[in-house]
């Protein structure tokens, strides 16, 4: 016996399904089932971790453990409330008083996730009248932070000054405030911003700066200050980051004026409105930025790994978009064949992903290195490549 199905208010989820399928959109997740790593066991199979953002291998590192659970034993497993009310732990004024050492900023305030602290910064600090003008393949959550503040947001083309300067002459005038947004290291790319030539644009036009270090902290400068510190910038300016990648733990920050960072302490809500960072995440990141600062030896190594996977792709004339950072992205174009190539890979043992629209306008096969992968390791992927 049949029955007519009942329809639902949530129908609409299998015909929304069916499209991400019908595009070739369609995503889904691992399994990982070990340590953060070189080597990880990927849905029951070990494979060479070629994927992740621990540039510097120090998610898994015994000190940052440590300081966890010392954390954790100290605090608890949760900080009970939001900062302006019962969540704002000593342990937060530390990690903060790091980050801006660190940074070279007068203040620093720590948020969730990188993600939001920009949505965070970028909806307190425009609104209506203003104008957000961004490089083209900004990570989403500048995007979407230019959203969330009804600002006018216009993209310009790709680390393209000659575009951003168009845009700011047609522009500027008609608004009242301008914010220029840039990643320092693009995620997807693998590319760095021309931040300098930025700043001198911003100077000239009156604009405000907000540069997101996610991929730039404790790759980048002497002390790993990032790609800003390593440039020498000192301009005021908005430095946003993660505490997730580099730094090994889970959290972000707004490193600037104490100016700024007091303002943002009373207007963005993504930090206000939500729990302070766990004990455990805020004792790790503040043992990650100790071991940051004064372990270079471990960014020499990282660099070095870029320059031998450098040269060997470059042996097998394979062309990548950038050798400026521990990202790799190798162009392959055609999206069947970017899938096959990271097929080959995977079936080898290497955990190096097809990275494809929507995420990015060409299929690429994206790969990052990290500080503890050993020589061995990278002859591995390069035979593979081979
Ligand atoms: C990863 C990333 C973020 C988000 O950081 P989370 O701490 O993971 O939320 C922000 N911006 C860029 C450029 C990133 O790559």
């Amino acid at each position: 016996m049949k029955t007519k199905p009942i329809s639902t208010p949530y129908d609409w989820l299998d015909r929304g399904l069916a499209s991400i399928h019908k595009a070739n959109w369609y995503r889904s997740t691992q399994t990982i089932a070990s340590k953060a790593g070189t080597i990880a066991n990927v849905d029951g199979r070990e494979m060479l971790m070629f994927a992740s953002n621990n540039y510097l291998g120090l998610a898994g590192d015994r000190r940052l453990i440590d300081a966890a659970i010392n954390a954790t034993e100290k605090y608890g497993t949760g900080s009970t409330g939001s900062r302006l009310v019962t969540g704002h732990l000593a342990l937060h004024e530390e990690l903060e008083t790091a980050i801006a050492d660190l940074k070279n900023t007068e203040s620093a305030l720590v948020f969730s996730s990188g993600y939001l602290a920009n949505l965070g910064a970028i909806s307190a600090i425009v609104g209506q009248r203003d104008l957000v003008l961004g490089d083209e393949y900004n990570h989403s959550c500048l995007k979407k932070g230019a959203v969330m503040s009804g600002t006018t947001a216009l993209n310009y083309l790709h680390l393209n000054l000659a575009d951003l300067t168009a845009k700011l002459q047609q522009h500027r005038a008609n608004y009242r405030r301008c914010l220029i947004t840039t990643d320092s290291v693009f995620s997807m790319d693998g590319d760095l911003t021309p931040l300098r030539e930025i700043m001198d644009l911003a100077t000239e036009y009156d604009c405000m700066v907000l540069v997101d270090e996610a991929h730039g902290t404790g790759v980048f400068g002497d002390r790993g200050g990032g790609l800003t510190n390593a440039l020498g910038i000192q301009q005021d300016l908005i430095q946003v980051g993660t505490l997730s990648k580099a730094l090994g733990s889970l959290g972000g920050y707004v490193a600037g004026s104490a100016k700024l960072i007091d303002y943002l302490r009373n207007r963005a809500a993504t930090w206000i409105y939500t729990t302070g960072l766990s004990p455990a995440d805020t004792g790790a990141a503040i043992a990650a930025i100790k071991i940051v600062k004064t372990e270079g030896d471990r960014r020499q190594q990282l660099w070095q790994n870029l320059e031998l996977v450098k040269q060997g792709l470059q042996d097998l004339g394979i062309e990548a978009i950038a050798y400026d950072s521990p990202i790799i992205a190798i162009n392959v174009g055609d999206i069947a064949e970017t899938i096959q190539m990271a097929n080959h890979l995977r079936d080898r043992g290497i955990f190096a992903p097809a990275i494809r629209p929507p995420t990015v306008p060409t299929a690429r096969i994206r790969i990052t290195l990290m500080a503890t992968h050993t020589a061995e390791q990278i002859q591995k992927l390069l035979q593979c490549f081979s």
